[in-house]
């Protein structure tokens, strides 16, 4: 394996290596960086995120531009604000020993006139977003006519994202004979065309395949009876209470339909294709921004213009056509380092679509069953346990206190803290209580790497980390087998919610975990870990056989979401979805929070 020292890097890149730890370059570090050095051409790279393509065009660039010229030399695309500032920082880091070096970043929602002037010191590389970079260009505020190299970066992004003609536009004002470094995750039509319309004979360079999705995304799928569908989106968002998810259908009208039944149903829901206004578009997005919409449900096209980094949840209510259509569509979530979960919904006549996915993108789905409506409590009723105890309190409630203490003068903390929680409990309680399982039996089906067919004899948890503390259901497996010094296969059915999860091991370990996190610390807090009342459902043994058959009530429920009791009402003023009727939301259930 080659060293950074064989690669042709200077001394003072070779020094900066040395202090940021890198030991080995990664695969495209060594397919680009001897190529980028020794000659001047095009070169288009895929790789996909996380393999340290920011070095791979970085050390090239800065070993070649002259560090003693002012002159704007180099220009990185980027589609992001987030990974504007994030390659800024590794250039710097990675020049550091290069005296005399700018680099200045240029991205939209800052000042532009702090920009400028920045620019005006003399910035030898400028790393930009299209929009940002193409009204600066327009203003005569920076001046990239002499530009030897430019970089783009993320172009499959940069291309979801609509700035095609931005690109355009900001190269047209470049020198015709400068080399361009094209990087992309994938392939797509768009990227080829730009590869064919603006490089000249680039070299290519892959590693590994074209379409792999990224790492920190798990995928996972749930099987239903085609005509559940729905209920089972209503599940999968109930089993996740900071849901921030995109929900994907095929057609406009689908997409339509699916949201006003959401809103309807009292979620925070909102509809973006192709068949609103451009004002309409831009509202809905600002309020999923805003986090006011919880649930945005899309087509794939009007989804392309999203540029949210923490969306936690990808469901494709419906399987698009083409694989790299869910790359893309997995790709909305696990963005900026987080973690997320792309979802799928799937009729059992589609199943080996799953296993064709499986194959292209290198990646396992777990095989999950909709959660029952208890497993569905549960969740709720701890994801308001722990919200409560994060809370922050409101002093301005100080001056009710007084008859507050006085109607709970003989009430026991004990019995209060029931009554409390029994408000939400009970809602949630009644709406599913007898409510059918929507879980399909499956013969064969895998199981990923969350659970394992368990006999019944075995101890489900409840745990007060999630993926607010950067676990997926991957590392926090990882984490408990280790701190647990249990078996590859002793920790299962592990299921990461944004501030808590759960997992099940052996009935004959309980005893040993509790002991253990009895008095366990992470992070400097307290680690509360407890017998959970639910098995946690995968291949768990009761489970209704015949299709469609309901458990107890024979009704069908499930039409309306549990409402909140009147006295919970929406804050004036701040009610997000009006109805197509002009009046509100004809639910009563206050929007959540937004999260931060
Ligand atoms: P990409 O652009 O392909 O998503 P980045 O360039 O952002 O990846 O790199 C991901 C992380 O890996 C960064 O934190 C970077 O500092 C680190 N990194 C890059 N190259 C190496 C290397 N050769 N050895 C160790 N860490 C590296
Ligand atoms: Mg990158």
């Amino acid at each position: 394996m080659d060293t950074f020292q064989q690669l042709g890097l200077n001394e003072d890149l070779l020094n900066a290596i040395s202090d940021l730890g890198f030991e080995t370059p990664s695969e495209i570090q060594q397919k680009a960086i001897p190529v980028l050095i020794q000659e001047e051409r095009d070169l288009v790279a895929l790789a996909q995120t996380g393999t340290g393509k920011t070095a791979a065009f970085g050390f090239p660039m800065l070993q070649k531009i002259d560090i003693n010229s002012r002159t704007t030399q180099g220009l990185i695309l980027s589609p992001t604000r987030e990974l504007c500032l994030q390659i800024t920082n590794e250039l710097k880091l990675y020049g550091k020993y290069c005296k005399g070096l700018n680099v200045v970043a240029i991205y939209g929602g800052a000042s532009v006139t702090e920009q400028a002037s920045q620019i005006k010191k003399g910035a030898q590389i400028v790393v930009a977003t299209p929009g940002r970079m193409k009204d600066m260009i327009s203003r005569n505020l920076v001046d990239i006519s002499k530009i030897q190299y430019s970089v783009l970066d993320e172009a499959d992004e940069m291309l979801n994202m609509g700035f095609y003609e931005d690109i355009t536009d900001i190269l047209s004002h470049t020198p015709i004979d400068k080399s361009t470094w094209l990087f992309s995750a994938t392939m797509p039509k768009e990227v080829a065309t730009i590869a064919q319309n603006f490089m000249h004979n680039p070299i290519e360079i892959t590693v590994g395949n074209k379409n792999e999705s990224t790492s920190n995304v798990s995928h996972e799928y749930y099987l239903v009876n085609g005509r559940d569908r729905y209920l089972g989106l209503k599940r999968l968002a109930d089993a996740n209470p900071d849901i921030f998810s995109v929900v994907f259908c095929r057609t406009k009208r689908d997409t339509q339909k699916i949201a006003e039944k959401l809103i309807e149903d009292g979620y925070n829901a909102g509809a973006l294709h192709g068949d609103l206004s451009q004002n309409q578009r831009d509202l809905v997005m600002k309020s999923f921004r805003n986090k006011q919409i919880q649930m945005l449900v899309a087509t794939d096209v009007a989804a392309r213009g999203i540029d949210v980094d923490d969306i936690t949840h990808v469901i494709n209510y419906q399987l698009p056509d083409e694989i790299e259509t869910y790359t893309h569509r997995s790709g909305r979530t696990g963005r900026a380092g987080k973690t997320g979960v792309s979802m799928v919904i799937v009729a059992k006549s589609e199943e080996r679509k799953i296993k064709s996915i499986e194959r292209i993108i290198k990646r396992q789905f777990e095989k999950k069953d909709i959660p029952s409506g208890m497993e569905i409590c549960e969740v709720q009723l701890m994801s308001l346990a722990n919200k409560i105890h994060n809370t922050k309190i409101n002093h301005e409630i100080d001056k009710y206190l007084d008859s507050i203490n006085e109607l709970f003068e003989d009430t026991q903390k004990e019995e209060l803290i029931k009554k409390f929680f029994s408000v939400e409990f009970t809602r949630f309680f009644n709406y599913y209580k007898g409510s059918k399982d929507l879980a399909v039996s499956d013969s064969g089906g895998s199981n990923g790497g969350g659970g394992r067919d368990s006999s019944g004899n075995d101890t489900r948890y409840f745990i007060n980390i999630g993926r607010k503390d950067g676990y997926d259901w991957m590392s926090l497996k990882d984490f408990l087998k280790e701190t647990l010094e249990l078996g590859r296969d002793d920790v299962f059915k592990v299921d990461v919610k944004d501030s808590f999860s759960f997992f099940n091991t052996e009935k004959e370990n309980e005893e040993k975990v509790l002991a253990f996190f009895k008095d366990f610390k992470y992070n400097g807090r307290y680690v509360n870990v407890e017998v959970s009342e639910n098995k946690g459902r995968s291949g768990g043994g009761k489970r209704d056989k015949g299709r469609g058959k309901r458990k107890g009530n024979d009704k069908p429920r499930e039409e309306k979401r549990p409402r909140r009791s009147k006295d919970f009402g929406r804050p004036e003023g701040k009610r997000s979805d009006k109805s197509k009727k002009g009046k509100y939301s004809t639910s009563d259930r206050p929007r959540r929070s937004r999260r931060k």
